[in-house]
């Protein structure tokens, strides 16, 4: 197979799927290649999904990106219906000199042009948050920050895009990037594709380096040593939903040289979450959990708040920040090849500032003569699923229904219908797995995770899922790719055992 385009983007992280998103209406084809079966499995898929405030980051572009994508995030919400809030955000304090070190991030921030930040005392902070430990001394309060769910805004990114024209190819990895070998002198990428490892070539005139952790590599095929990574990985607790509800703003600490701390969330869902930690120089495959980086990361996120209980643990998880040797993004022009963009190295705060990076990339692609425009013209997106809040009774007459029948509830614990699974397997892009149906549905992400409802998904994958080059796999992404996590029991009797 060989394909001709325009631009081609490599990666359907948050960057990649952003980028093709605000160029979808260019009048310009556009091919988004991918090595996962989905969107958002790199970074993307596993992160705190904070909108940050855009005042730690002291200078370079990480500083400049932050608060003007964050301040993009309200009209996204409106456009795609992801999943946004805007919640606030505090640094605690709880010492005299972390105080102190408050005054100098509030000065950082102001310097950012961050509008909206204030400095609290105890009393109004245990007014605002009242799980926060007592022993709190001030806090800086951003009012602008928020959460989000960052795989939910690549899907619906990409949904739009594919609806638009943009070409997505999933199970499709890049392997070899020839800058003038395509026809009329263009570039070429030579991809090996699916579960046969068919070896398929695109030709474009322009390209989009966005491939997070495979970044470095891309660059490396280029021979244009313009990215160096190294990579850190952030270990995660998720709780159960609802856990979160007695939190309202995002809770951080005192930011280190290697990051924002241990923060204490509620996810959209209202799942109580804390993490991440910071273990440099990881691989970049390794999203394993382990028990003693998670009692760590337990105990630091009760310095902020002392009432978690363990027994709501549901999941443990981890992602990997790529980071590039200059500690910043590298957003340019190849420097051997300028119709070739990286848009690498995007650790955080990149969730934050990825419409503003798109919008980089896009003037970039335009000086190198790529005439690509942005529009919001389309109508918001539909949500995948509603508010589900079925009494019992019901509840358990519709998990009876047969298969079949749009309202029988296929996930009990998250009440998820037939009708919302088949949605979310018939829209623009393949969905091919059980966790591909989770992260559109939410099926599998209660209490049970899964072991009710995945024999279910798996049915419904077997009869409705799109062809795509990867085939249906019916395990977990995580069971499949041999990771290790651990599990909420075995994090429980640790923790027990600890004291
Ligand atoms: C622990 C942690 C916490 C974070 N918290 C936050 C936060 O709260 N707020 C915030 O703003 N940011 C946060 N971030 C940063 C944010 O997650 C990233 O900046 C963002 O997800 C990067 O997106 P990306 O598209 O560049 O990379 P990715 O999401 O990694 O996407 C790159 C894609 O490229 C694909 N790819 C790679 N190589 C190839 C190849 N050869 N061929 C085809 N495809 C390829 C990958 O499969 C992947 O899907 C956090 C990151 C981590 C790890």
């Amino acid at each position: 197979m060989n394909q001709t385009a325009d631009l081609i983007i490599i990666g359907a992280g948050v960057v990649g799927a952003m980028t093709a998103w605000r160029a979808r209406h260019s009048g310009l084809r556009i091919v988004v290649i991918e090595q996962a079966n989905d969107v958002s499995m790199g970074s993307t898929k596993a992160n705190s999904g904070i909108i940050h405030g855009g005042y730690a980051e002291k200078s370079g572009l990480r500083g400049k990106l932050c608060y003007p994508g964050r301040l993009m995030y309200p009209e996204l919400e409106r456009a795609l219906n992801f999943g946004f809030r805007t919640t606030g955000s505090m640094i605690l304090a709880f010492s005299e000199d972390e105080a102190h070190g408050l005054e100098a991030i509030l000065a950082q921030g102001r310097q950012n042009g961050v509008d909206d930040l204030e400095l609290l005392t105890r009393e109004q902070v245990m007014a605002m948050e009242s799980e926060v430990n007592p022993a709190v001394s001030a806090a800086l309060w951003c009012r602008g920050a928020g959460i989000a769910s960052p795989y939910e805004l690549t899907i619906a990114l990409m949904e739009q895009a594919v609806e638009a024209g943009v070409r997505f190819f999933p199970s499709t990895k890049v392997k070899a990037i020839d800058p003038d070998g395509g026809t009329d002198g263009g570039i070429r990428v030579t991809c090996e594709q699916g579960v046969s490892n068919q070896t398929v070539e695109f030709t474009a005139g322009h390209l989009v380096n966005a491939a997070g952790a495979g970044s470095g590599v891309v660059s490396a095929m280029l021979d244009d040593g313009d990215v160096r990574l190294t990579f850190r990985k952030g270990e995660y607790l998720l709780f159960r939903k609802g856990s979160g509800e007695r939190i309202n703003a995002v809770l951080f600490q005192m930011p280190t040289a290697l990051g924002k701390g241990i923060l204490v969330t509620s996810t959209v869902h209202g799942n109580l979450m804390i993490g991440p930690d910071a273990q440099n120089d990881t691989d970049p495959e390794d999203t394993a959990t382990d028990v003693s980086s998670l009692a760590t990361i337990f105990r630091e996120a009760m310095r902020s708040v002392p009432r978690i209980d363990p027994a709501h643990l549901i999941r443990t998880f981890s992602g990997v920040r790529a980071i590039d040797a200059s500690g910043d993004f590298v957003i340019k022009p190849s420097s051997k090849h300028p119709r070739i963009i990286h848009a690498a190295g995007i650790q955080s705060p990149g969730l934050t500032a990825a419409p503003a990076i798109a919008e980089l990339v896009q003037q970039q692609l335009n000086d190198a003569g790529l005439p690509v425009s942005c529009s919001w013209v389309d109508a918001p997106r539909r949500p995948i699923y509603g508010p589900r809040n079925v009494p019992t009774p019901e509840l358990k007459e519709r998990i009876a229904l047969p298969k079949g029948n749009p309202e029988r509830i296929v996930c009990r614990c998250e009440q998820v219908s037939e009708a919302e699974i088949l949605d979310a397997m018939q829209r623009s892009l393949p969905v091919t797995s059980p966790d591909a149906v989770k992260r559109r549905t939410r099926a599998g992400m209660g209490w049970c995770q899964g072991q009710f409802c995945r024999p279910r998904v798996v049915e419904y994958l077997r009869d409705h899922a799109l062809e795509a080059p990867g085939g249906i796999l019916e395990t977990e992404d995580v069971a499949h790719s041999g990771i290790s996590r651990v599990r909420g029991d075995e994090f429980k009797k640790a923790i027990r055992e600890l004291g």
